[in-house]
C-alpha cells in the first residue's frame, strides 16, 4: 500500500481514540515540555476590494462596489499602536486582489509602518504574491524581493485551501494553482523568510485531495524548510456563494488535524483553530496533534474598548490551555518565546 493510501485508510477508518494517541504520541515527541504556545497579533485587511471571486469568500466586494475600501496608511498606523499597546507582536495584513493599487503602495506602507510603527509584518499571502506579478509583469522572486526589501518580515499561508488543481478551478478558478502557491513558498524560504500553511476543507474535494494536499506541503517543506506551521480549519459557507453546502463536523475536524500531524512529519507546529471549532474543541484538539492555540486576534469593538477586555481574553485563553493539561507561553512568529508574558 502507498503511503497516501495507508494516510487515507487512517483517517477514514481508525478508530477516533486510536488516531489520537497516534497524533497526540507525535506532538508530544516534538514538543515534550507540555508547552502550548499562542500568539497576540491584529488582523489588518487593508482592501476589501477583489477581482478573484472565490466562491467561499465573503469579505470581498467587486471593485465600484459601494462597500469597497482602501486603508490609509495612517489608519494602518494606528490599528497597530492599538494593537502593540495591548501586547501584539505582529500583524497579519491581508487584502483582496485590488486592481487599483500600484506596486509602490505597498512598498510604501512597508516602509511606512517600519519606520513610523514598527512590528513584525506577517504579510500578503500567496496568491496577493502572484496577482502582484501577474499585474506588475515580475516574476515571484521580484515581487519576493522588493517587499522583503520594503520591510516584510514573512508570509501567511492564506489561499492554500485545497492544493489539488481540480478543487481549486471549481472554487477558485482565478486564484494561484497549487503550483503558484507553492512556487511563492519556495521563494520566500529562498530569501529566509519564514511562513505558515493553511489547508481550508469542505470545498467539494474528496477524503484523498486532502492527504494529497498534506503530501504536497510535506514534499515543499523537505525541498525548502521555511514552514513554521500548519493549521486547517472547515470551510463556513455562510454569506458566500457556497451557503447551502454541508457544514463538516467536529469530528471531522480532529480527525483532519491528526492525520496532518501524522502526515506533516517534517513540521514542528500545528496551530489550533478555535476561532472556527470553538474553545472547547480548541481544548481538545491539543489531545489531536496541535501543540500552538494560533492567534488571540484583537476584534475591531476588542481593540477599540478598554485593553482589560483584551486581558481577560488572554487570561480565558490561558485558563483554557492549562485546563488542557498544558503551560500556555506566548511566541512570536517564528515561534520563539516572548519570556516576560505566560
Ligand atoms: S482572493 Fe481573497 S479576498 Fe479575494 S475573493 Fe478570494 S478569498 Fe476573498
Amino acid at each position: 500500500m502507498s503511503e497516501a493510501a495507508e494516510l487515507l485508510e487512517l483517517y477514514e477508518h481508525a478508530p477516533l481514540i486510536e488516531l489520537a494517541a497516534l497524533a497526540d504520541a507525535e506532538r508530544r515527541r516534538r514538543h515534550p515540555d507540555g508547552v502550548v504556545t499562542y500568539i497576540v497579533d491584529r488582523n489588518i485587511n487593508y482592501t476589501n476590494v477583489c477581482v478573484a471571486d472565490c466562491k467561499f469568500c465573503a469579505f470581498y466586494r467587486r471593485p465600484k462596489h459601494a462597500e469597497g475600501y482602501v486603508l490609509s496608511f495612517e489608519e494602518i498606523g494606528r490599528k497597530i499602536d492599538e494593537a502593540k499597546a495591548i501586547g501584539a507582536v505582529q500583524i497579519l495584513m491581508q487584502g483582496g486582489h485590488n486592481p487599483y493599487i500600484p506596486f509602490e503602495w505597498y512598498l510604501d506602507l512597508l516602509r511606512y509602518i517600519k519606520q513610523q510603527h514598527p512590528i513584525h509584518i506577517h504579510g500578503f499571502s500567496p496568491s496577493e504574491v502572484q496577482f502582484f506579478a501577474r499585474r506588475f509583469r515580475m516574476t515571484v522572486d521580484q515581487v519576493v524581493e522588493a517587499l522583503q526589501g520594503a520591510g516584510l518580515d514573512s508570509i501567511p499561508g492564506g489561499g492554500g485551501e485545497i492544493l489539488v488543481d481540480r478543487v481549486r478551478r471549481l472554487v477558485a478558478g482565478k486564484k494561484a494553482l497549487t503550483a503558484e502557491w507553492l512556487e511563492v513558498m519556495d521563494s520566500a524560504h529562498r530569501h529566509a523568510m519564514r511562513t505558515t500553511s493553511t489547508m481550508m476543507y469542505g470545498l467539494g474535494e474528496t477524503n484523498a485531495e486532502r492527504i494529497e494536499h498534506l503530501i504536497r506541503l510535506r514534499e515543499q517543506q523537505a525541498r525548502s524548510g521555511g514552514f513554521t506551521a500548519f493549521i486547517c480549519w472547515p470551510l463556513q459557507p455562510e454569506h458566500t456563494e457556497m451557503a447551502g453546502s454541508p457544514k463538516t463536523d467536529a469530528v471531522t475536524y480532529l480527525r483532519t488535524l491528526a492525520i496532518a500531524r501524522l502526515a506533516l512529519d517534517n513540521f514542528d507546529n500545528l496551530q489550533v483553530s478555535w476561532v472556527t471549532m470553538g474553545m472547547k474543541i480548541g481544548q481538545i484538539a491539543l489531545r489531536f496533534g496541535a501543540n500552538d492555540f494560533g492567534s488571540l486576534m484583537m476584534e475591531e469593538s476588542v481593540v477599540s474598548a478598554a485593553g482589560t477586555t483584551f486581558q481577560t481574553t488572554a487570561e480565558e485563553m490561558e485558563h483554557l490551555i492549562r485546563g488542557a493539561g498544558f503551560t500556555p507561553v506566548r511566541r512570536r512568529q517564528d515561534y520563539t518565546l516572548v519570556q516576560e508574558a505566560a
